[in-house]
């Protein structure tokens, strides 16, 4: 899937955190999203290109040599995109956890799964448990799988953006 994509789904991914009642307010319904969609992103260090690896912030790209590096060490779609990437990226949201609170732990971890669920809705897959790239593990039935950057992937981004649309005013302060 493209990296907008991953955003949008990784930033609607907080509509699972909506459900369990108080975590998600006004105040932090915004800045979860964001965190959620940059959790999103990250699977993609391992691409020879992506959204998170040409990422800018002030004039540098800090994430290009762990992209280099995840690129050359493991290929695209193999460890990071794994069910145990998954486990070890949970892992690595506990220190995160301990510094901000529950919460921007959770949606990064949220964001970072619903990188691999989309990716597991398309025709490559993503390696299956715990990581094996020969055994691949789908989402969809073959029939229904998308092929990255297609009609049927671009007819969701305006799906998703009203998804997070709806998160948003679900918590816009309705103060009289
Ligand atoms: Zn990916």
């Amino acid at each position: 899937m493209m990296g907008r994509t991953h955003a949008l789904l990784g930033a609607g991914s907080i509509w699972l955190l909506s459900a369990v009642p108080g975590a998600v307010t006004n105040a932090n319904v915004a800045p979860l999203c964001a965190i959620a969609a940059f959790g999103a992103l990250l699977p993609d260090l391992d691409a020879g290109e992506s959204m998170i690896r040409s990422l800018r912030v002030g004039g540098f790209r800090p994430f290009a040599p762990i992209g280099f590096v995840a690129h050359r060490q493991w290929g695209h779609r193999a460890l990071l995109h794994s069910p145990a990437g998954l486990v070890a990226f949970a892992g690595l949201c506990i220190p995160v956890g301990l510094l901000w609170g529950p919460l921007p732990a959770v949606a990064l971890g949220l964001g970072y799964a619903s990188h691999l669920a989309g990716d597991a809705c398309t025709r490559t897959g993503i390696p299956g448990w715990p990581n094996r790239p020969d055994r691949r593990f789908f989402l969809l039935p073959p029939r229904s799988r998308l092929v990255t950057g297609s009609t049927a992937e671009e007819c969701l981004v305006p799906l998703l953006a009203v998804a997070i649309l709806l998160l948003l005013l679900s918590h816009y302060p309705t103060t009289a």
